[in-house]
């Protein structure tokens, strides 16, 4: 079947791995080649493997279906050679102008930019997209989300629950459903002093409490104990990072070496940033390039022998360069610097595993039972890039699963940048705010 964007965007489609880029814009461009990303490069997460061993046939429909939007002749799909299994069950399911590259088993090659340049050579410039290189980038759960545009709209997610954990697991729970359901589903936390990272363990994020809802973008909930190392480096505030980098920092430029974005030729020095924290006559030169980073927290959690912090230093100003809208317009490039380094500066997982301190748990997560029924959704109206949805249901309102709840808002007369969301489960709602609707499910 035939889906036009506007279907995509009905359905509520949005990128599962990342940001929550609305796929439908995504899929507006053309394109050569689409590739499909099963890098799935954070350590101790499994679910788009999994979801490939279950549903491959369905995941290349939505792939076949982004194809035919965009224009491409090809799909590559980009799984680590590994995976032997995975690569089986995706092969019996590929059609003919599809195949799979196999990936080396380094951290970051999810990473848009990485995954474009191991799978088809291609290099994109600094602040650049794919579709530049006339590549478009699905993650795997979005394209199965894809195949499922005229049936089912967006309404489960699956998270994996990884870590100090009794199962770990990949979990498929209906939006709004609270993190602390899903650790359950997993068998609860197996140690004392837990604290919980949201997303995966290098990109995500710590939160105080499991209150928080999945959203479409929830990919992983990792359980670790609060005196792990990569909890106290996610703990680390501007002021430490900034304390620490002054005091220590021997401009070594090991971060800079194996930085996989410098490696590309985009002009992302950490180690300059990380110069900026002294006295420098060059500040505004030396942190230019952080708008650049891809924040894999590779130099500060792997590459810095002195435990410092670049990935913080390189938010901290890039954040403020977006804020004074400071955009490096034409910034150098040197696209010849990817085959000169990429090949002998990779860093394996399994060592980034080791180094974090994360080899010492279960790294598998097989989709556990059956879809998981809550009592009550809290649904947010931000799931996405672009402007929350407008809710168009009222408290009382009896509503069924895949029913439109809230859609995007227009703006200035244009219907704004994001994607409809749409009741997780059947039941009532109880409360409706600018953030959220909340239903509670039929008894
Ligand atoms: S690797 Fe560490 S010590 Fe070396 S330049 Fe970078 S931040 Fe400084
Ligand atoms: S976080 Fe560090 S390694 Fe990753 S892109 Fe930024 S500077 Fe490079």
């Amino acid at each position: 079947m035939a889906v036009t964007q506007e279907d995509i965007a009905r359905a509520g489609v949005v990128g599962a791995g990342g940001a929550g880029f609305p796929t439908h814009v995504k899929l507006s461009g053309k394109a050569d080649t689409v590739v499909l990303n099963a890098a799935e490069c954070e350590p101790l997460l499994h679910k788009d493997k999994e979801l490939i061993l279950r549903d491959a046939p369905m995941i290349v429909e939505g792939l076949a279906r982004a194809m035919s939007l965009v224009g491409a002749k090809e799909a590559v799909v980009g799984v680590k050679a590994k995976y032997a299994k995975v690569i089986e069950a995706m092969n019996k399911a590929l059609r003919p102008n599809m195949r799979i590259f196999p990936l080396p088993d380094v951290y970051p090659s999810g990473d848009e930019f990485i995954l474009v340049y191991l799978t088809l050579g291609r290099v994109i410039a600094p602040g650049a997209i794919p579709l530049s290189v006339g590549a478009v980038v699905m993650n795997v759960e979005t394209a199965r989300n894809v195949a499922n545009v005229g049936t089912t709209p967006v309404v489960d997610k699956y998270v994996s629950v990884a870590g100090a954990v009794a199962n770990p697991c990949t979990v498929c729970v209906p939006l709004g459903t609270s993190l602390a359901e899903c650790l359950e589903l997993a068998g609860g936390a197996t140690i004392s002093n837990p604290a919980y990272v949201v997303g995966g363990a290098m990109m995500g994020r710590l939160v105080p409490t499991l209150d928080a809802p999945v959203t479409k973008t929830t990919g992983g909930l990792i359980v670790l104990p609060e005196d792990h190392f990569v909890v106290q480096r996610k703990s680390w505030d501007w002021n430490k990072t900034m304390r620490v980098g002054r005091a220590a920092c021997d401009q070594c430029s090991r971060c800079t070496e194996l930085c996989p974005r410098y490696m590309l030729g985009h002009p992302i020095e950490p180690h300059r940033a990380m110069r900026s924290l002294g006295f420098n006559a060059n500040r505004e030169a030396d942190v230019a390039g952080t708008q650049f980073c891809c924040e894999c927290n590779l130099c500060s959690y792997s590459s810095c022998p002195e435990g410092l912090d670049p990935r913080g230093v390189n938010h901290q100003n890039k954040a403020r360069l977006a804020a004074e809208k400071k955009r490096w317009v034409n910034p150098p490039f040197d696209p010849s610097r990817a085959d000169l380094l990429m090949p002998y500066r990779k860093t394996p997982t399994g060592r980034l595993m080791k180094r974090i301190g994360l080899d010492g748990f279960v790294n598998h997560g097989p989709l556990s039972g059956e879809p998981y029924q809550p009592k009550e959704v809290h649904i947010a109206l931000r799931q996405h890039i672009g402007a929350p949805c407008s809710p168009v249901v009222n408290k009382g309102d009896v509503v069924t699963r895949g029913q439109a709840i809230a859609v995007r808002p227009v703006i200035d007369g244009k219907v704004a940048l994001g994607a409809d969301i749409h009741a997780s489960i059947n039941g009532t709602v109880v409360d409706v705010s600018p953030e959220y609707v909340k239903i509670a499910a039929v008894s």
